[in-house]
């Protein structure tokens, strides 16, 4: 095919990332969504369409991928891809993509910036003075300078952290299935077992992909082993942690705080709507109220997933979403985190 006869559809792009992505791909055939992809409202357009670019709130379930029959590549805008269905794009030799790295040093950025909030009651003290009330009682933190950081999953963005937190002072334990011990000795950290991490660290962070073995990861068992007045940092993805033992933990103390860019069912606060035509709508009302049993708390700092959102982290998000596009129509596919079955046509 020549490249205009590729069809791209893009779904979830702001207009200064459409201007960007339409002048490096003026030889395909593309068309610009601001919305999710939402099934039922897929037109003519985009059934046509071999590529489809999304973003991390679109699931892409063997039935969306049923309804486009030319697909041939979803890239997605994102590292995680916990909202594709791998296997049914396997099976149909649908090549996914992904961007492995973008913002590591971004997210790090950001697990600091809701440490450090709650650390120093920094969004308490906004609150405050927002009505007026300048007031310091209860308003004491505490210094990170001699803490413990415990860094669940130290990968891309957990290496980071780690480098920041030694910035800081922190002395960091780290719990990987895949440790590498030339960096522990590079950074200056300790590797230790899950246990180990939870008992001793005063801060827990999670850096984890969303995967069946992290499902639930923090549980009530394994938040119940923390040290009490711990703080539980989250910029991985909300399933990671248990919602209703995260509620239990900070209702008995177990937990001073918690840090949470990501949260289960953080799709349904803004789609209440949606939320009562979904499948399981029950189900997701539920988590939906435990989002906002959470978010009333004064100990719970709550970002909406914007870890990854800097300026910077953008631009290099849709470099190489250009560039996993270019080397599939290639032919040398990069960036694949799928095995697709070899397509017959
Ligand atoms: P990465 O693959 O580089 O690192 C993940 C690490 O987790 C690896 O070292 C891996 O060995 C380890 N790991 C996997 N399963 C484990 C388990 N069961 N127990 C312990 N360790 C385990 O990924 P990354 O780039 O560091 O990103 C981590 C996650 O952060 C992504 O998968 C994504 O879900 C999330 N993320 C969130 C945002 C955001 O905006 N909030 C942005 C980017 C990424």
């Amino acid at each position: 095919m020549s490249p205009k006869t590729w069809r791209a559809a893009f779904y979830s792009v702001e207009p200064e990332a459409r201007e960007y992505l339409a002048s490096r791909l003026e030889d395909l055939d593309t068309r610009f969504y601001s919305e999710p992809l939402e099934p039922s409202r897929i037109d003519e357009w985009t059934v046509g369409s071999h590529i489809l670019s999304v973003f991390i709130k679109e699931p892409i379930t063997d039935e969306v991928m049923a309804r486009l029959p030319n697909l041939r590549l979803i890239t997605t805008r994102s590292t995680g891809y916990d909202h594709i269905d791998l296997e049914a794009a396997d099976r149909r030799g649908i090549t996914v993509c992904n961007v492995p790295h973008y913002g590591e040093n971004t997210v790090a950025e950001h697990t600091f910036a809701l440490i450090l909030a709650l650390s120093r009651r920094v969004h308490e003290a906004w609150v405050r003075t927002q009505r007026g009330d300048f007031s310091i009682q209860g308003l004491r933190g505490f210094d990170l300078y001699g803490k413990t950081l415990g860094v669940v999953g130290a990968g891309s963005i957990g290496l980071h952290v780690i480098r920041i937190a030694r910035g800081f002072g922190m002395h960091v334990l780290a719990y990987d299935v895949h440790p590498n011990q030339l960096l522990a000795d590079v950074l200056g950290f300790t590797y230790v077992s899950l246990d180990d991490l939870l008992t001793q660290s005063d801060i827990v962070t999670l850096h984890v992909p969303l995967l069946p073995s992290t499902h639930h990861l923090m549980n009530r068992e394994r938040l119940s082993r923390l040290k009490r007045g711990a703080v539980l940092i989250n910029t991985s993805r909300g399933g990671v942690v248990d919602t209703d033992a995260l509620l239990w933990a900070l209702d008995e103390g177990i937990l001073a705080g918690a840090g949470l860019d990501v949260v289960e069912g953080e799709e349904w606060i803004t789609e209440e709507q949606e939320l009562l035509k979904a499948p399981a709508a029950e189900e997701k009302l539920r988590m939906a109220v435990r989002v906002h049993l959470l978010l009333q708390r004064d100990n719970v700092v709550f970002t909406p997933h914007i870890a990854f959102n800097s300026k910077e982290a953008l631009e290099r998000i849709l470099d190489t979403t250009v560039a996993n596009i270019r080397a599939f129509l290639k032919g040398t596919p990069q960036n694949v985190v799928n095995h697709p079955a070899t397509h017959e046509n």
